[in-house]
C-alpha cells in the first residue's frame, strides 16, 4: 500500500512550463533519495519528480528517465559512456582547483570521486554564477560524448567534461561526476524508476482533470499501471520505446499494446533446475511436453527486420551481429523469403564438419575470432564453424506469439526454414503426450532417460523440458516453471554452476606471492541491491590467469573501503569494484557463519556457501547485476536436499 497523500505536492519545480527542465531538479531529488533508505518514500521522490516534468516539460521525462537509471540509450545499442576515472579527475583538477593527489588522497577518505568534487566546489569561489544546466543538455552531452571516437578524443572529451562541471550549482556536481564513473548511489534501478513513472502518470491525469475523488480508486490504477508498465519493460525493455507510448496513452497504457520491433531484443526466457529426469516428469505431471538438448553454446536472438536485414543478440541482449556473419548468411539463404519479419530463440554451437558434424564445446566456440562493434569478421576468416538449433519463435510477420502455447510457436518455426542439416537445425526433441506424462509410467521415463543419454553423448549439457500447451507461452525475462533443465552435471558433484562476482582478496603466500589469492566471490540480490558472499576461491587459475587479474584488479577497481553494498562477515585485504563474472563450480552447497549468500532464506542467520569452490571460466558476456542471485543459490541448496532424499533410478534421475 503507498502513502498516496505523499504524492500530492509537486516538490522542488524550479522552472516555468514550456522551459526545458533544469538539471539541478534531478539532482536535488536524487540528494534526497540518497538519504533515505525506504523503498516507498524514494518512489513517492522519485515520482514527485516525474510529475513536475509531465506537468512542465513532458519532453524531458525520457532524458531524466536515462538519467536516473545512470544509461544513455537502451542496452542493446551498445553505446558506452567512454569516460574513465582519470578523465574526470583531470577535469575536476582543470575546473575545482584541486591538484590530482589531493584529490586521490581525498578519494581515500570519501570513497567517491562525486562526493569528492562536491567537496572540492564548496570551497570554491566562483567569479559568477555557472550558467544553468538543463535535463537535455547533460543527456546530449553524454551522448555525445559516447560517440567521440578517433584522434584527439581524449582531448575533445574533456572538454565537454569540463563545460559540464564547470556549470554545475549545488548538488549537481556530485551527481553529474558519479554519472560516468556508473554509479549514482542512489539505488534508482528500473525496478524503482518504472513503478515511479507509472504513479506519476495516474496522479498527473487525476489532478490534471479535477481533485482525486477516491483514493482506493488511484492505489488500484497505481498499482495496474505500474504492472503494466513492469511487464512491458520486461519485454521490451527499451525506453525509447516505452516511454512515448505511455505518455500518448497515459494511464490506459497496457503492457500488450506496447509493439515488438525486430532489431530491439526481448530478454530470454530462462528454465528452472531439477535434479533429474524423475523429478522433471513428476513436476510435468499430467501436462504434455518436449524434451529438448541442451546444447553447449551460445544462446542468439535472430531478428529479420522488415528491410531484409539480420540481426543477432546475445543471452545479455548484446548486439554480437558482427560475430556472426556466417549465421547472418544462413538465415538470408535458408529461411522462407515470404516471412518479412521474426524473432527466433536458438543456440550456435560450434562444430567440426570434417568429423561428421562433431558438436564442440562451449569454450571451443568462444576461441572463435569476434569482430569490432562496427565491423564483422571476414566469413574466409572464421577458423570454428557453426551450426544454429532453434528452439522458439516469439514474433513472425508482425505477429506477437508470445502469449501463444509453445506447440502452435513449433508450427510457426516448420512454416520459416527447411532444415540444413549442420549449419541450420530446429533443436532435437522428444514430445511426452499428456497421457504419457506420468511418473508412474515407466516407458516415458526410460524414453526420456535414454533421451538425455543420448543428449550427453552429443556433448550436449543435458536436455530442456517445456510445457506444449498448458502454461507454453514464451514469458520473456522469466526463470519459468514451464521451463526445466536436466544438466548432466546433477550426476557429477554440485548440481549446476554459479556464475559469481568477484568482489575482494587477499594477497598469495608461497608460489602465489605477488598475485591475489584466494578471491572472495558474491552473488547478487537484486530485491535488496547488494552483493552476498558465496566463499573464497583460490583453485582452477592458470598462472597467467593470475598475472592478469593483478593488472586488472589495481587503480581505481580497489576500492578505498567495503561499500555498504556489500554483505558479508570475511575481510579480504582488497576490496574490488563488481567488474566480471566467473563461473565456479563446487563439490556441494553448505550452511555458513561468514556468507551471506540468501542469509535469511533457507536459514534465520546464516548464509549459504559452495564447498571447494574451483573456477571454471570467465563469463565476459554477463553484467555484474546478471550473475547468480541469492534465489538461485537457494533454489540449488534446495534442489540439493531434495536430490539427497530421492533415491537413484536410473540415469539422470534423481
Ligand atoms: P546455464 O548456465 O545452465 O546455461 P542459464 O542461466 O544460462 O544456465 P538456463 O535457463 O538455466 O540459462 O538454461 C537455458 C540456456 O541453455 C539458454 O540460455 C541457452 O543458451 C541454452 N540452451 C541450449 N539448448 C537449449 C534449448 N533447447 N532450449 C533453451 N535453451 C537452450
Amino acid at each position: 500500500s503507498l502513502p498516496v497523500e505523499k504524492y500530492l505536492p509537486i516538490e522542488h519545480a524550479c522552472w516555468t512550463a514550456g522551459q526545458p527542465a533544469p538539471y539541478l531538479h534531478l539532482a536535488r531529488t536524487f540528494d534526497l533519495v540518497e538519504r533515505e533508505k525506504g523503498k516507498i518514500k524514494t518512489t513517492a521522490m522519485l515520482c514527485n519528480m516525474f510529475r513536475s516534468l509531465l506537468a512542465l516539460s513532458p519532453n524531458d521525462v525520457l532524458p531524466a528517465v536515462y538519467l536516473c537509471t545512470n544509461k544513455i540509450s537502451p542496452d542493446h545499442e551498445n553505446m558506452e559512456l567512454n569516460i574513465g576515472g582519470s578523465l574526470v579527475i583531470s577535469a575536476m583538477e582543470e575546473s575545482l582547483g584541486t591538484s590530482k593527489s589531493k584529490i586521490h588522497e581525498m578519494y581515500k577518505t570519501y570513497g567517491d570521486l562525486g562526493d569528492v568534487a562536491q567537496e572540492c566546489r564548496q570551497n570554491q569561489t566562483l567569479l559568477a554564477p555557472p550558467r544553468p544546466l538543463s535535463v537535455r543538455d547533460v543527456y546530449s552531452t553524454l551522448r555525445k560524448l559516447s560517440a567521440i571516437s578517433g584522434g584527439g578524443s581524449a582531448g575533445r572529451r574533456k572538454i565537454l567534461v569540463l563545460h559540464l562541471i564547470r556549470s554545475c550549482r549545488e548538488m549537481e556536481m556530485k551527481f553529474l561526476v558519479r554519472t560516468p564513473v556508473r554509479n549514482l548511489r542512489i539505488g534508482a534501478m528500473m525496478k524503482t524508476i518504472l513503478p515511479a513513472l507509472a504513479h506519476a502518470v495516474v496522479l498527473h491525469e487525476k489532478c490534471s482533470t479535477g481533485p482525486v475523488v477516491s483514493l482506493e480508486d488511484v492505489k488500484s490504477q497505481l498499482q495496474s499501471l505500474s504492472t503494466e508498465i513492469t511487464e512491458a519493460y520486461n519485454v521490451i525493455p527499451n525506453m525509447d520505446l516505452l516511454v512515448p507510448s505511455l505518455l500518448c496513452e497515459g494511464a490506459t497504457f497496457a503492457a500488450s499494446s506496447l509493439a515488438m520491433v525486430p532489431g530491439t531484443p526481448i530478454p530470454p526466457m530462462l528454465a528452472r533446475i531439477t535434479n533429474g529426469v524423475t523429478q522433471a516428469l513428476k513436476l510435468f505431471h499430467g501436462r504434455a511436453f518436449t524434451c529438448e538438448y541442451k546444447y553447449d553454446g551460445q544462446r542468439a536472438q535472430i531478428h529479420r527486420l522488415t528491410d531484409g536485414s539480420v540481426q543477432i543478440f546475445s543471452r545479455q541482449m548484446k548486439d554480437s551481429t558482427s560475430q556472426f556473419p556466417d549465421l547472418v548468411k544462413m538465415i538470408k539463404e535458408l529461411c522462407n523469403s515470404e516471412v518479412a519479419s521474426f524473432i527466433l530463440d536458438a543456440e550456435v554451437v560450434g562444430i567440426d564438419r570434417n568429423k561428421g558434424n562433431r558438436l564442440m564445446s562451449f569454450q571451443e566456440l568462444s576461441s572463435r575470432e569476434r569482430g569490432s562493434k562496427n565491423s564483422s569478421i571476414a566469413i574466409q576468416n572464421i577458423k570454428v564453424d557453426i551450426c544454429v538449433f532453434v528452439f522458439d519463435i516469439m514474433f513472425c510477420n508482425g505477429q506477437r506469439l508470445l502469449d501463444n502455447p509453445l506447440r502452435q510457436r513449433r508450427s510457426y518455426i516448420h512454416d520459416l526454414f527447411q532444415e540444413k542439416p549442420g549449419y541450420l537445425e530446429l533443436a532435437q526433441q522428444l514430445i511426452v503426450e499428456e497421457d504419457e506424462a506420468s511418473i508412474d509410467n515407466s516407458s516415458t521415463l526410460h524414453r526420456m532417460s535414454s533421451f538425455f543419454e543420448k543428449a550427453c553423448q552429443s556433448s550436449c549439457e543435458g536436455i530442456m523440458l517445456k510445457t506444449l500447451d498448458i502454461d507454453a507461452g514464451y514469458s520473456a525475462s522469466k526463470r519459468c516453471d514451464s521451463w526445466l533443465k536436466v544438466k548432466r552435471d546433477y550426476v557429477e558433484g554440485l548440481g549446476d554452476s554459479l556464475d559469481l562476482v568477484p568482489i575482494g582478496a587477499w594477497y598469495g603466500n608461497g608460489r602465489k606471492a605477488g598475485w591475489y589469492s584466494p578471491f572472495l566471490m558474491a552473488c547478487y540480490n537484486p530485491e535488496s541491491e547488494e552483493f552476498q558472499s558465496v566463499c573464497r576461491v583460490m583453485s582452477g587459475f592458470s598462472d597467467d590467469f593470475y598475472k592478469e587479474m593483478k593488472e586488472f584488479y589495481s587503480g581505481e577497481k580497489i576500492l578505498p573501503k567495503k561499500p555498504v553494498y556489500y554483505k558479508t562477515d570475511e575481510q579480504p585485504e582488497l576490496w574490488f569494484t563488481a567488474e566480471q563474472v566467473w563461473e565456479i563450480r563446487g563439490a556441494d552447497l553448505t550452511l555458513s557463519p561468514v556468507h551471506h549468500a540468501a542469509i535469511g532464506v533457507v536459514h534465520p542467520s546464516r548464509g549459504i556457501s559452495v564447498r571447494m569452490p574451483r573456477h571454471i571460466r570467465c563469463v565476459p558476456d554477463r553484467s555484474p547485476e546478471d550473475c547468480s542471485t541469492a534465489t538461485d543459490v537457494a533454489s540449488m541448496f534446495r534442489a540439493q536436499t531434495r536430490k539427497m532424499e530421492v533415491s537413484s533410478d536410473g540415469p539422470g534421475a534423481g
